[in-house]
């Protein structure tokens, strides 16, 4: 399938690349939270994790920490937030795995704070079952 993102990492469109190897690349995003925004994509365009090999899972995350880490040594990053939006329903806009890694300063004004629910009575027990690995 082609993503926007397919084109990229053929070089059909540009962008600014931060990394590349075998299994995925690092871009800055073209419209950024904040500056550095970056955006490390998977190669193969799985449309989400649940798809992708758990080898190039592990190498995606470890490019995320390089990068978190450039970002405080080089933006005067005080945190990061690092995001997958993991499916359409979750708002993810491109159908091609990639990871938010979004340089964060206090007073920022950006927010990446759901609104919460609540569990029923005894509800989270049952939760609890679904979830247990
Ligand atoms: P998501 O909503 O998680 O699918 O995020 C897609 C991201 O891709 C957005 O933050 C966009 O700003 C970014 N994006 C879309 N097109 C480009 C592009 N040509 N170069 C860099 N980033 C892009």
């Amino acid at each position: 399938m082609e993503t926007i993102f397919t084109k990229i990492i053929k070089g059909e469109i540009p962008a600014t690349k931060l990394y590349s190897d075998d299994l995925c690349i690092a871009i800055l995003d073209i419209a950024p939270v904040n500056k550095g925004h970056a955006l490390v994509i998977s190669r193969e365009p799985y449309p989400t994790i649940g798809d992708c090999p758990p080898k190039t899972l592990i190498r995606m995350m470890e490019i995320v920490k390089k990068l978190d880490a450039a970002m405080h040594k080089e933006l005067d990053a005080e945190a990061t937030n690092i995001v997958i939006n993991n499916g359409p329903a979750a708002g993810q806009e491109v159908p091609h795995l990639h990871i938010h890694i979004i340089p964060r300063y206090s007073g920022d004004g950006k927010r990446f704070i759901p609104k919460k629910t609540a569990y029923n009575e005894g509800e989270i027990a049952d939760y609890g079952r679904k979830l247990h690995l």
